[in-house]
């Protein structure tokens, strides 16, 4: 039965209404009720490092984090990202004033644009864009404006950013850009010029940007930039990422926010009243899986990128046009040269069909037609699964 309430008024507020139950949720479900493989959602089917999982036991059982941690993080991880940016990027943070832990990089997407976004204000996002930047766009009462990354063919085909359109969607009304490279679901990494060229646009209507930077570590081709490291951008520039994807344990939802005081600031003012603290012992673990040598983050690239090879060459061979990624744990396709048009009914044919489980693009779309056509497989799966996986999409249809 409905629950009761004093009117006809829906229970979701105006500002939610949009966002029903994620796409996610149904997958997984038909994934279990079907028993195919699950290539939808983007967590690692193992763990990572095991010394890491043992300095998190080890923090838990030597007390360390078992009672709210100190609101900003506790000092040695924030002191490990201050040194893991300068260590990769040559970017100087004050661990006291310039970073903030949080949980994971989702409540670092909630707090900043909480904290920086008036009702009524434009944010800028790349479309496709990441589900919960939707979602935290209209709880800070923001208008998102979707700026389309569009696939460009060729055996090399990948999705581009338009920078004329990047420019163009901007107007006085705009706060913020929001960034994610690399990019979430087309594995799109964004070029020097590239960057440069919303680096100078930032600069040049006096922008803040937020730059979602968690796949930093997986890049197969190429390198990953981050945009504070451009000039002029280090003071406008709210770099988020996490250690989730970088050590792959996607559970602990240790995530943090490096930039300048007065942004991180601000940023803290709303995390403090969203969870305040959170995942102390494993605050612990990933500031020494920071500090983990290059050889680490070497052989992580390594074996994703392997197995982007292997999924991606599969799909091809299964006659989805590919876009191969350069980063993430993702593969976009266009299913076009099957035969189909529409995304979501091939991904909620497809449990049946083949037993595997995709996601549509479209639903990370405004322009919802404009990602009709494209389906995201997960790659961080264990070699067996993709193999399995393969041999199922490229199996005769019966
Ligand atoms: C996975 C992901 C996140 C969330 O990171 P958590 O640390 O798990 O909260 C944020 N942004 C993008 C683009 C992601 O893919």
């Amino acid at each position: 039965m409905a629950p009761m309430t004093s009117s006809a008024r829906p229970l979701l507020n105006r500002r939610l209404a949009e966002f029903g139950t994620t796409i996610f949720a149904e997958m997984s479900a038909l994934a279990l009720s079907t028993g195919a493989i699950n290539l939808g959602q983007g967590f690692p089917d193992t763990d990572g490092p095991e010394e890491i999982r043992e300095a998190a036991v080890r923090a838990l059982r030597d007390g360390r984090g078992n009672q709210y941690p100190p609101g900003p993080g506790v000092p040695e991880l924030r002191t490990a990202v201050a040194a893991h940016q300068q260590r990769w990027y040559g970017l100087t943070y004050d661990p006291d004033t310039e970073v903030l832990v949080t949980a994971g990089a989702t409540e670092a997407i909630a707090a900043t644009l909480l904290a920086l976004v008036e009702p009524g204000d434009e944010v800028i996002a790349l479309e496709p864009y990441y589900d919960s930047y939707a979602a935290c766009i209209a709880m800070a009462g923001g208008r998102r404006v979707p700026v389309t990354l569009r696939p460009h063919g060729g055996p090399d085909a990948v999705f581009r950013l338009d920078l004329d359109e990047l420019r163009d969607a901007v107007t006085d009304r705009t706060r913020l850009l929001l960034i994610n490279t690399p990019h979430n679901p087309t594995g799109t990494v964004l070029t020097r010029d590239e960057l440069q060229a919303i680096a100078d646009l930032a600069v040049e209507r006096d922008l803040l940007v937020v730059t979602d930077e968690v796949y930093e570590h997986l890049v197969f081709d190429g390198e990953h930039l981050p945009l504070a490291s451009f000039p002029g951008m280090r003071e406008r520039t709210v770099t988020l990422s996490s250690g989730g994807k970088s050590f792959s344990f996607t559970g602990w939802k240790v995530g943090w926010v490096t930039g300048a005081p007065a942004l991180v600031n601000a940023v803290r003012s709303a995390k403090q009243f969203l969870t305040y603290v959170s995942s102390g012992p494993f605050q612990y673990a990933v500031a020494e899986a920071l500090a983990l040598p290059d050889s680490y983050y070497e052989a992580l690239r390594a074996e994703l990128r392997a197995k982007r090879d292997l999924l991606a060459s599969g799909l091809a061979r299964a006659g989805f046009s590919v876009f191969r990624p350069a980063g993430t744990y993702f593969v976009t396709t266009d299913i076009r040269p099957l035969g189909e048009s529409d995304g979501f009914a091939f991904c909620r044919a497809l449990p049946k069909r083949a037993g595997v489980v995709a996601i549509p693009n479209a639903v990370f779309y405004d322009h919802r037609e404009a990602g009709a056509p494209f389906v995201r497989f997960a790659f961080c799966k264990r070699t067996e699964v993709l193999e399995e996986a393969v041999q199922r999409l490229t199996a005769p249809a019966d």
